[in-house]
């Protein structure tokens, strides 16, 4: 667990893990279906730079990414392969976006006109993935009108643009009681039949949690995110393993008096014989405020609790029953020391949220460390 002496707190990320957690995703859709590695917001907030440098080794078929910068970071990382832009893009961003090689996902026909107004501009084909709306809402052509858009989507191909791939999105796979999916893959497919398009398109329409409960549909390729990065997909029963720890120090301990308060609205009070520990580590690091008084650390191993509010910048734990607990020793607010674990998942629980959100949100301030260790 050492790190970098300088830094208060970091995340440590795992490699090994990480490639793992892609195999059991190849796995479960086995052989010829390819994978398109999510890595928006930075590789779901654990960088991502080192994470395609991982997902290189892979082979992936394409990467995703939400915005058209992301696609231009991965283009100045030296990745040459198909990246795709699956949010709407906004038309100031088109041209940026054709002239870099990246396919955006089309939800309407004014897409399809400005990008092929790009390619124009720009002088290069422009690859487009056609996303179709199923039940998701936020994005796609309607699933019903197919008969109405399709003939502009199969007239679109070949003039200063590639169609390259048709997808939609699951809105409940990863909810075991949901037989949505079922029923958005049929919707998928009607509008599908009722299309054009050119041998070898690319379909897709699984998610982390689509590619492991709904392999049948795995179609062409999968859309893994989550899982990869070490969050369960919703209530799977399919662990991954851990990608990310959240380590910070103890940079000064106390003995309180009974009485004493702690942290802003002095919601902890001292019982008599307390120890506290002040952690480099506070909400401004991406650590739920709503842990104060609830939460929990680990030091040497054992479970300690996160007393009073959590600070934009630091946080107490109460080390009375960890003897020897001391200055510098390092406080892990998510991952494993010793036997005990805390999980994203545990700590999204306590914060009403989900581990997407948690690890997304792990402040800029936090240096990422990886290693290469598998768990
Ligand atoms: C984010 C995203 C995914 C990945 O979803 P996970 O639940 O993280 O596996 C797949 N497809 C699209 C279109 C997405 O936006």
């Amino acid at each position: 667990m050492s790190t970098d002496l300088r830094a208060r707190a970091w995340v440590e990320v795992d490699a090994a893990s990480l490639r793992r957690n892609l195999g059991r995703i190849r796995e479960a859709v086995g052989p010829g279906v390819g994978l398109i590695p999510m890595v928006k917001a930075d590789a779901y907030g654990l960088g991502v730079t080192r994470a395609v440098g991982v997902l290189e080794g892979e082979d992936p078929v394409a990467y995703g990414v939400a915005a058209v910068d992301e696609g231009i970071e991965l283009r100045e990382l030296g990745i040459t392969r198909p990246v795709v832009v699956f949010s709407p893009t906004d038309r100031g961003a088109v041209d940026e976006a054709v002239r870099r090689g990246l396919s955006l996902a089309v939800s309407d026909p004014e897409a399809l006109a400005a990008l092929a107004g790009a390619a124009g501009r720009v002088g290069t084909a422009a690859g487009f993935h056609v996303e179709i709306d199923t039940g998701m809402g936020r994005a796609g052509f309607d699933w019903r009108d197919a008969s109405a858009w399709g003939p502009a989507v199969n007239a679109a191909h070949g003039q200063g643009l590639r169609w390259e791939g048709c997808f939609t999105h699951f809105h409940s796979a990863d909810v075991a009681a949901s037989d949505s999916a079922r029923n958005q893959w049929a919707r998928f497919r009607t509008a599908l039949d009722a299309l054009e398009p050119p041998p070898g398109l690319l379909v897709h329409a699984c998610n982390s949690a689509g590619a492991l409960r709904c392999p049948e549909w795995a179609a062409g390729a999968v859309r893994p995110g989550i899982f990869l990065f070490g969050g369960r997909a919703g209530d799977l029963p399919d662990r991954p393993l851990p990608v990310a720890s959240v380590r910070a120090r103890i940079t000064r301990v106390r003995e309180a008096r009974a009485g004493d308060t702690l942290g802003y609205g002095a919601t902890h009070v001292a019982a008599p014989g307390e120890r506290w520990a002040t952690v480099g580590i506070g909400y401004g690091d991406g650590l739920p405020r709503s842990l104060g008084n609830r939460g929990q650390g680990l030091v040497r191993g054992r479970r300690v609790p996160i007393i009073g509010r959590i600070s934009m910048d630091m946080t107490v734990v109460d080390i009375s029953r960890v003897p020897g607990a001391e200055a510098g020793d390092v406080v892990t607010l998510i991952g494993s020391d010793g036997e005990e674990t805390i999980t994203v998942e545990e700590v999204a629980e306590l914060a009403s949220t989900i581990n997407y959100e948690i690890l997304t949100g792990l402040g800029r301030r936090l240096p990422r460390i990886w290693t290469d260790h598998g768990s």
